[in-house]
C-alpha cells in the first residue's frame, strides 16, 4: 500500500484548521520541501510541491507519521504517571518561569554527559520573537529559561538541525504537548525515515499548556499597537486567568484573556492535551506554591533524569502538589476542545 504523502496531510489536517504548527512534517521531510511562511497567523505549512511519495512515487510518508493531528487526540487529565511532585532548582536561575526545576533537570543533564544537546525555543530580547534552537552548554541553557508562553514557534524544525546536521545521539526536547505528541508518534512509528530521530531522542519534557498565541499577533497587534507596549519593554509574560505583564522597569500590567481570543493560534482549538501526557517528564505551574514547578514524572526515563539532577544538588524536589488543582484545568481543556 502507497504511504500517504503531504497531500494527505494537507487534507486532513492543513485544510481543516487542525494544524498545531509543533513543526515536525517540516524536520522530518527528506526533501526539505516543507516549511512555514512568515507573518501573521500563518495556520499551517506550505510545500514547494515536490514530494518523493507523491512526484517520484518513492516510499515516504514522514510528515503523516510524524504528525500529532492526523491520529486520535489524548483526551487524559493527568495520564500515567509515577510521581507528581512540586520540585525548584537548587541555584539561581534569573529568568526561571515558575522553579526553575526545568532548566535544572536539563542542564544538570548536559553537565553529566546524559545528553549532548537540547532542543528548545528561546526569543530574542529585543524584539521577543522566538526561535527553535540546538542548546549544548548549561550556562546558556540557564540564560535562556523561562517560558515563551505567549506565542509560537514551529519548535521541532531545529530537530532536524540537531539530529541530521549536527548529528546529535542523546537529545533532550522541550516542547509543549502538541510538540511531545508529535515526538511521541515519531518514537512509536515504524516508518525508516523516522528511526534516526526516534534513536536519538533521549528525554522528552512536555510543558503544560491551554493555548499559544500568534507572535506578530500578540506582540505587533495588540501589545504594542493597541497597548502602545514596545516589544524591548517587555520582561516577561505569563498567563494567570488574564495576561500578565513584567515590564523591564519593574512595573506590571494585565490584558483580560478575551481580548487575546483573535490571537490564539487556530490549532490550540481542537487540542485536548493539557499536561503533554506523552512526555517523560511534564512541568508546569499549576499544582505547586509560587516559585516551584509542578512535575509529572511519567517512567523510569523521566524518574533517572529527575533522581540525578536531586543527587548532584541541582534540583529540591517538594511534597503536597494540588493534584484536584491540575485536573481541574485539564478537564476544563478536555470540554472546551473535544468537538472541535
Ligand atoms: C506556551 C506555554 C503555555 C503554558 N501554559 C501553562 C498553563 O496553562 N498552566 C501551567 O501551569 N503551566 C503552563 N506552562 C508551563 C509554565 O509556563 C512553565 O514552563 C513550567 O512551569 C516550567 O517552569 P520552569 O520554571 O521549571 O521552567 P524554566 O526553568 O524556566 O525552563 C523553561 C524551559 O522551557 C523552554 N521553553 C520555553 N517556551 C517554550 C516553548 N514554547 N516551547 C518549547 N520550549 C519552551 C525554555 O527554553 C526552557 O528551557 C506553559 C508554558 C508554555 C511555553
Ligand atoms: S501539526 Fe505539526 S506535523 Fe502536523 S501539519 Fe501541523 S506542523 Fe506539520
Ligand atoms: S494548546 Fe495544544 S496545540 Fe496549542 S500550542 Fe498548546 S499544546 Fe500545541
Amino acid at each position: 500500500m502507497a504511504e500517504k504523502s503531504y497531500l494527505d496531510l494537507k487534507s486532513s489536517v492543513w485544510d481543516t484548521g487542525k494544524c498545531s504548527g509543533c513543526g515536525a512534517c517540516i524536520a522530518v521531510c527528506p526533501a526539505d520541501a516543507l516549511s512555514f511562511a512568515e507573518g501573521e497567523m500563518v495556520t499551517s505549512p506550505r510545500s514547494t510541491g515536490y514530494c518523493k511519495q507523491a512526484t517520484d512515487n518513492v516510499r515516504c510518508g514522514a510528515c503523516f507519521d510524524a504528525c500529532p493531528r492526523t491520529g486520535e487526540q489524548p483526551a487524559e487529565t493527568l495520564g500515567t504517571y509515577l510521581e507528581l511532585i512540586p520540585a525548584k532548582a537548587a541555584f539561581e536561575i534569573p529568568h526561571r518561569q515558575s522553579g526553575g526545576a526545568v532548566t535544572a533537570i536539563l542542564a544538570n543533564a548536559l553537565d553529566e554527559g546524559l545528553v549532548d544537546a537540547v532542543v528548545t525555543v528561546t526569543e530574542d530580547r529585543w524584539t521577543k520573537k522566538p526561535s527553535s534552537v540546538v542548546i549544548t552548554r548549561s550556562d546558556v541553557l540557564v540564560q535562556q529559561a523561562g517560558s515563551r508562553y505567549s506565542w509560537w514557534v514551529p519548535l521541532l524544525a531545529a530537530l532536524k538541525n540537531a539530529v541530521v546536521e549536527r548529528k546529535f545521539r542523546h537529545i533532550a526536547v522541550v516542547g509543549v504537548p502538541c510538540a511531545v505528541q508529535a515526538l511521541g508518534r515519531i518514537r512509536a512509528s515504524d516508518n525508516d525515515l523516522l528511526k534516526p530521530y526516534a534513536k536519538s531522542i533521549r528525554l522528552v519534557i512536555g510543558l503544560f499548556c491551554t493555548e499559544t498565541f500568534d507572535y506578530t499577533a500578540l506582540i505587533h497587534g495588540k501589545l504594542r499597537t493597541h497597548y502602545k507596549l514596545e516589544p524591548h519593554e517587555i520582561r516577561k509574560l505569563d498567563v494567570k486567568g488574564k495576561l500578565e505583564i513584567l515590564k523591564e522597569d519593574g512595573s506590571t500590567a494585565t490584558v483580560p484573556l478575551a481580548e487575546l481570543e483573535t490571537c490564539i493560534r487556530n490549532g490550540c482549538h481542537s487540542c485536548t492535551d493539557l499536561t503533554a501526557v506523552m512526555s517523560d517528564i511534564s512541568a508546569g505551574a499549576i499544582g505547586s506554591p509560587f516559585g516551584m514547578t509542578t512535575l509529572i514524572i511519567r517512567n523510569p526515563v523521566g524518574k533517572g533524569f529527575v533522581d540525578s539532577a536531586v543527587r548532584n544538588q541541582k534540583l529540591i524536589p517538594g511534597t503536597g502538589a494540588d493534584i484536584a488543582a491540575i485536573e481541574k484545568l485539564a478537564m476544563m481543556k478536555i470540554k472546551k476542545n473535544i468537538k472541535k
